[in-house]
Parts: structure tokens; C-alpha cells; sequence
């Protein structure tokens, strides 16, 4: 096991990573930026280092000072969380010529996996199920035209090295490709710094199924069942839950054991996560892999009871992974809910300000995920997340009934959030039958 690592990134995940650092008798170093210097995670850690100003650019995606920072203060890995540089295969890269553990899996992988074309062909390559799109970059829009007249409109044109949700758009005909192919590009361009896409057939009423797999360098893969994370907006997830109330027992051995053999084929090491899409027919596609620790972690911790967080640092650090497939049991239910500061009456709008007052709500089965404080102030560099509140129960009915009750009892006033939203949500007829869709949340709004 390291001896002392060095986290860099902010905010509840920050939190998160510390507290595995801690059950586990690992120093932590907490990387901040000038802005995050009277933060949560910083106030809590062994050690803190300044690592530049409030801009990411200088701060989080800072990869020299980064490097310097874990070198510094004696640190044996760098733990990226999510988001920033957690799969970014230059960082790991650096890691390794100077004798840092990145926690991740290896730079090949982040490069062949980051690149979403391509993990489409070595996914299939390994006999996972894809939608028809190309598997290359594709090189012009007329190239682009073409693979979706070969497919079928509806398409996605998407971001190569996209995430978020950013770089994506979606086409309908040859006029609309004309028009939002050089957009998708300049947005791909900002976000990720490359402007490459690729084409893929939309299904329209799908579900976001994701498998959570653990892997060690030995080559053990088992997986920790799914996460239903349909409810999304603008392809950002909004509120995750497991099992999945459309997952039956063959699906999910099905998708579980997909997952598992896409990991060996690439010989992954570490956490990670597998997404599909799932039809109304059962039918799944991969879609795209993450590779890091996601912010949905939790509801899996919750049904499971195995702490994914310890587990990725003990598999980084060289340790065998000590579960096998049949020490895994799904035990009642988890929903999450993200309170981001965004204002949902007018159209979903971040909000910056002081929290005034904060008091996390409590009570059997929850558990509250947050950096925050009374005082707290939000800054406009970073993400909007506040807090994931996340409820267990025994059964989904009781698992919404403690949300529901938790989201009333949380004290958070301050700034605008998207508590209001989440609390229609969990009203709603659809989503209280079970039958939720990636298009559900943009036709209700
Ligand atoms: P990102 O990496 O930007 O998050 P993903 O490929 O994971 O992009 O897709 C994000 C979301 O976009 C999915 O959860 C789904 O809702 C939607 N999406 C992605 N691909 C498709 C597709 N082929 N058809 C329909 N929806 C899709």
C-alpha cells in the first residue's frame, strides 16, 4: 500500500478520496488552487499544497505543477477523482517517468480508450454489441454525410475525446449536418483541445445502463452489477439509481459479463465503468467507457456494501483484488440525487454566491456526499455540484420515500439549487413506475 498520495482535485470528491486515504492508513496531500485554499478537503488533509491560481488551466489541469507538487511533498501516486486530468494519458505518462503511480489505468489504455471511435472498434473487436457509426474519426462533413446515409438518420455527431455531454449534437438530415458539424467541432475544440468526431446512430427512447467493473493487474475482472442513469439533462446525469427497475437477473448477467470480457480483451487494470445504451427490447450497445471513479459511485457502494474508492487505491497500489464475482450481493436499493447551484426555473442557470446556511440531512439510509459549510463561497470556475444526496432503502418505494424526506429536511440557502427539480422528479408518474428514458427529462421541461 502507498505510503502517501497526492489528490488532485477539489470539491466532494476531494472529500471523498481523502476519507478512503484515511480507513486505509494513507497519507493525503490535497492539491489546491488559490481560490480552494480555506476548503473542506485542504482544512481535512495531512497536507495541502497550493498548485496556482483559481483558473483550471492554471491550477487543476496544471500538469507541471501538479507533477512538482507530488514530488515535493514525498508522495508516491497521484489520485486525479474525476473530471480534470483523470484521463488524461499525458499525466500518466509523466507520472511514470518520474516514478509516481497514477491512479488510472496505463497511458496506452487512456489513449486507445479516450479516443471514443476507436474503444467503438475494440469493443467490438471484443463482441461487445455497438450502434452502426464509424470507428474512425471522421474526416469531413461530407464523409459525415455520407456514413449517415449509410445508417439511417437520426445520427450523433459526436466529440472523439468528448465527456459531458459537450461536442455532441444531434442530426436529422443533410441540412442539419451542414449546420451543426462545424459547431460540434468549435465546441470539441474548446472543451477538449481536439476537434476530431465520429458519427453514431441515435436511438431515440433508450436507457443509460452503466456496469461498474474492478480489475487487478492479474488479470481478475468482476463487476458490481449496473447503475440506471437515464434521467439526464443536456446528456448530463441528473439523478442515478440501482438496480435498475428495467434490469432483469439475465440482462444484468448479460451486460455484467459483457462489461468483463470488454475489460479483459483491453487488459484493464483498476476501476472503471462500462455504458450502454439499453432498447426497449432489451437489446444493449456499448457506448463509451470511463475510465476513473464517476460521480454515481455511491449508489453501487450502498447496494454492495464494497467501497469502490478503497478499492481503486488498493488496486493502484499493486493488491490483489480479494472479491470474487460470487461475493457479490445486491442488497435493497440506492438513488442519487445531484444538488447542482443551478436555478431550474430558469433554464437549469448556474448560480454563484455564499451559502448561508448548510445543514446535510441525515437519518436512516442516508448518506450526503459534500464539500460545503455555511460561508461557503461559490466560485465561477468550477462546477456547479453542491452535494449528492444519496438514500438507501430495502426496496425502491422505500429508498424514493427517504430521498423525498431528505431533500425536505436538507437546510441549504445561499444560492439557487436544484433541489425543486429533483423533488418534482421523484413525483412524477414515469419515474415512480420505473419507466425512465434518456428523453424523458427534456420532454418534461
Ligand atoms: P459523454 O462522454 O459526453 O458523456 P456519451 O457517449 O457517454 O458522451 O453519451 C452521453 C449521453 O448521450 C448518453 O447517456 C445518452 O443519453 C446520449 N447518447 C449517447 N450516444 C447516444 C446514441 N447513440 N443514441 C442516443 N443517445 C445517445
Amino acid at each position: 500500500m502507498f505510503r502517501k498520495i497526492l489528490i488532485a482535485n477539489r470539491g466532494e470528491i476531494a472529500l471523498r478520496i481523502l476519507r478512503a486515504c484515511r480507513e486505509l492508513g494513507v497519507r493525503a496531500v490535497v492539491a489546491y488552487s488559490e481560490r480552494d485554499r480555506d476548503s473542506l478537503p485542504v482544512r481535512l488533509a495531512d497536507e495541502s499544497i497550493c498548485i496556482g491560481p483559481a483558473a483550471i488551466s492554471q491550477s487543476y489541469l496544471n500538469i507541471p505543477n501538479i507533477v512538482s507538487a507530488a514530488l515535493v511533498t514525498d508522495c508516491e501516486a497521484i489520485h486525479p477523482g474525476y473530471g480534470f486530468l483523470s484521463e488524461n494519458p499525458y499525466v500518466a505518462e509523466i507520472c511514470d517517468s518520474y516514478g509516481l503511480t497514477f491512479i488510472g489505468p496505463p497511458p496506452a489504455i487512456l489513449e486507445e480508450m479516450g479516443s471514443k471511435a476507436r474503444a467503438r472498434y475494440l469493443m467490438r473487436q471484443a463482441g461487445l454489441p455497438v450502434l452502426p457509426g464509424s470507428e474512425e474519426p471522421v474526416a469531413s462533413v461530407v464523409e459525415a454525410r455520407e456514413l449517415a446515409a449509410a445508417i439511417g438518420y437520426p445520427v450523433l455527431v459526436k466529440a472523439v475525446n468528448g465527456g459531458g455531454g459537450k461536442g455532441m449534437r444531434l442530426v436529422h438530415n443533410d441540412a442539419e449536418m451542414l449546420r451543426l458539424y462545424p459547431l460540434a467541432q468549435v465546441e470539441s475544440e474548446t472543451a477538449f483541445g481536439r476537434s476530431e468526431l465520429y458519427v453514431e446512430k441515435c436511438l431515440t427512447g433508450a436507457r443509460h445502463i452503466e456496469i461498474q467493473i474492478l480489475a487487478d493487474s492479474a488479470g481478475r475482472v468482476i463487476h458490481l452489477g449496473e447503475r440506471e442513469c437515464s434521467l439526464q439533462r443536456r446528456h448530463q446525469k441528473i439523478l442515478e439509481e440501482t438496480p435498475s427497475p428495467a434490469v432483469s437477473e439475465t440482462l444484468r448477467n448479460e451486460l455484467g459479463q459483457a462489461a468483463v470480457s470488454g475489460a479483459r480483451a483491453i487488459q484493464y487494470a483498476g476501476v472503471g465503468t462500462f455504458e450502454f445504451l439499453v432498447d426497449s427490447d432489451a437489446r444493449f450497445y456499448f457506448i463509451e467507457m470511463n475510465m476513473r471513479i464517476q460521480v454515481e459511485h455511491p449508489i453501487t457502494e450502498m447496494v454492495t456494501g464494497v467501497d469502490i474508492a478503497k478499492w481503486q487505491i488498493r488496486l493502484a497500489s499493486g493488491e490483489p483484488l480479494g472479491l470474487a464475482q460470487e461475493d457479490v450481493r445486491m442488497n435493497g436499493h440506492a438513488i442519487e440525487c445531484r444538488i447542482n447551484a443551478e436555478d431550474p426555473e430558469r433554464a437549469f442557470l448556474p448560480d454563484i454566491g455564499t451559502i448561508r446556511e448548510y445543514v446535510p440531512c441525515g437519518g436512516p439510509g442516508i448518506r450526503v456526499e459534500s464539500h460545503l459549510y455555511p460561508g461557503y463561497q461559490l466560485a465561477p470556475e468550477y462546477d456547479s455540484l453542491l452535494a449528492k444526496v444519496i438514500a438507501w432503502g430495502g426496496t425502491r418505494h422505500e429508498a424514493i420515500l427517504r430521498m423525498d424526506r431528505a431533500l425536505d429536511e436538507l437546510v441549504l440557502n445561499g444560492v439557487k439549487t436544484t433541489r425543486p427539480f429533483h423533488q418534482r422528479l421523484l413525483k412524477d408518474a414515469a419515474f415512480l413506475n420505473g419507466r425512465t428514458n434518456i428523453n424523458l427529462v427534456e420532454s418534461y421541461l
